[in-house]
């Protein structure tokens, strides 16, 4: 059985602490590999040889840093079938939508690609009599990734493409539900010039993550994944004085007003309800039709569509959805499915009883649709991250507002109307960090950027983007003056006025 080590100073290297995690194909509910989980050796290994690839590697003019983006971009063009591949056999999400995960990625490497110019400082001449005052950007040393199983290509590439081209060497710490992918990158971007030590990927579970908060080379971490580890690790790394932001959970709602295209809402609703199994950050759990009207025609639409979901094994291209990451994690979302019939919700589809013939062993689940969730109901107030869709029937625009801003999750949330003047002020009242108006999962482009607010993100600056940018460098602000006289002494604080 093939046993995935680490990836430490440009080379692969097994596992020694002797702890060993289950890779499992999610299709058949086999085994097909183990990881090695790091002990915290290992992680200090990797970053003896990220510390001793900083300096050279900062002082590679961002030219050349961004000659390796160009190069990592056109070799993971060219692996795209083979990291599809790979990523949909560990994790389970189809594979045009393994492919999506690597595109998604891909174009914040793209962004990436202008770091010469996204790194400029800023310069002010004549700031003061003689005075000039400019800025540099700096990278800050040896940074981490700490990444969920859900984006294995996009979210290690969303962190370590923008770090490693502002001059940082980083360190991806991946989940371990799918190793290969994380692993895979790492090689290419060698391959691609980056000199070894620049990228280390090492795989294990908290002792690799503990070590990473506490190691004090480490300067800054960068996670993502569930809310209850987003919040240790923010306050972990406070505790150790980095740089931390950590994005966790999400429940995000989809608002339709009464004058929306229903046809073209119940659409957009199933494929980001129940694409990937549910299992995005921003997947779209939770309806809420205004009006008992609408909330009906909505059911109506939705019920023969739920139960015609075509699930299947995540290799194939003709499934609509493929398995669960893990037989755990199924259990645990039926477990929330049968909360949700307790709170008192309308079970209008079950997917729960789902097998799917010649696959009996693997972790499928069907499409489930549930009617009059309320907040207050613990299926509602959590994250459950199956194809499981909750619909809170809201009276008017206000109550629609109110719910996903009083939610503990603020990750993403759309509104689905033909009304602009509603449109604009739902976005501008609404509290959740990224909206989509008739756009149902407004995950941002590379050159903006991403971040979700309350539970949803700790710390303040988002991933990729220029506030990426902002994360992964230190800005440094230097005042000068070249007098060709000696200056007196000031006793009084300068001022330039
Ligand atoms: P997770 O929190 O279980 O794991 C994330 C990372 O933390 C992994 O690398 C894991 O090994 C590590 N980890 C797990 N338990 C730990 C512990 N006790 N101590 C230290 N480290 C630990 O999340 P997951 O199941 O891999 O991913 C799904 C979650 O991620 C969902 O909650 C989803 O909403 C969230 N997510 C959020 C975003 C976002 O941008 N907000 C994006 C994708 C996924």
């Amino acid at each position: 059985m093939t046993i995935h080590g680490h990836f430490i100073n440009g080379e692969a290297v097994e596992g020694t602490s002797g702890r060993l995690h289950d890779v499992f194909n999610p299709t058949t509910g086999e085994v097909q590999s183990q990881v090695a989980l790091a002990s915290r050796d290992e992680m200090a290994k990797a970053v003896d040889a990220a510390q001793k690839a900083f300096p050279a590697w900062a002082a590679t003019n961002p030219q050349r840093r961004a000659r390796v983006m160009f190069k990592f971009k056109e070799l993971v063009e060219k692996d795209m079938d083979n990291l599809a591949k790979m990523l949909s056999s560990e994790h389970g999400k189809i594979l045009p939508d393994a492919r999506g995960d690597v595109q998604r990625g891909l174009e914040v490497v793209e962004f990436a690609c202008g770091i010469p110019h996204l790194q400029k400082g800023e310069y002010t001449e004549a700031a003061g009599p003689g005075i000039d005052v400019y800025s540099m950007r700096q990278p800050l040393g040896v940074v981490a990734g700490i990444t969920p199983f859900n984006f294995p290509a996009m979210i290690p590439m969303w962190m370590f493409s923008v770090a490693i081209a502002c001059g940082n060497t980083f360190i991806n710490k991946p989940s371990e539900k799918d190793p290969s992918v994380p692993l895979r990158l790492a090689e290419l971007m060698m391959e691609a010039g980056a000199p070894g030590g620049v990228l280390n990927v090492v795989n294990g579970d908290k002792e690799a993550v503990d070590a990473i908060i506490e190691d004090p080379r480490i300067k800054a971490i960068s996670f993502v994944g569930s809310s209850d580890i987003a919040n240790y690790i923010y306050a972990g790394g406070a505790k150790y004085g980095k740089r931390v932001q950590a994005f966790g959970g999400a429940k995000n709602h989809m608002i339709i007003l009464p004058d929306a295209d229903m046809e073209n809402a119940v659409n957009q609703l199933i494929g980001s309800a129940y694409g990937s199994a549910g299992e995005r950050c921003m997947a779209t759990p939770v309806a809420v039709p205004v009006g008992e009207g609408t909330a009906d025609e909505l059911i109506s639409m939705l019920k023969p569509k739920v139960e015609s979901l075509r699930i299947g094994p995540s290799l194939s291209e003709d499934s609509d959805l493929g398995p669960l990451v893990s037989a755990a994690h199924r259990d645990r979302v039926a477990s929330y499915i049968q909360m949700a019939v307790d709170e008192g919700q309308d079970l209008v589809v079950d997917g729960r009883d789902f097998s799917l013939q010649g696959y009996e062993n693997g972790f499928f689940m069907g499409g489930t649709l549930l009617d009059k969730a309320k907040p207050g109901h613990k299926s509602y107030d959590e994250e459950i991250f199956g194809p499981v869709l909750q619909i809170v029937r809201a009276e008017n625009f206000e109550e629609a507002t109110r719910l996903p801003s009083e939610h503990q999750y603020g990750n993403g949330v759309a509104i689905f109307t033909r009304n602009g003047a509603a449109a604009r002020e739902f976005a501008q009242k609404v509290n959740v960090g990224m909206v989509g108006v008739n756009v149902p999962i407004p995950v941002p482009v590379a050159y903006h950027t991403f971040g979700g607010w309350k539970r949803s993100g700790f710390g303040d600056t988002n991933q990729h983007g220029p506030e990426g940018v902002k994360f992964w460098t230190k800005i440094k602000t230097i005042t000068q003056r070249w007098p060709e006289d000696v200056q007196g002494s000031e006793f009084v604080i300068p001022t330039m006025g």
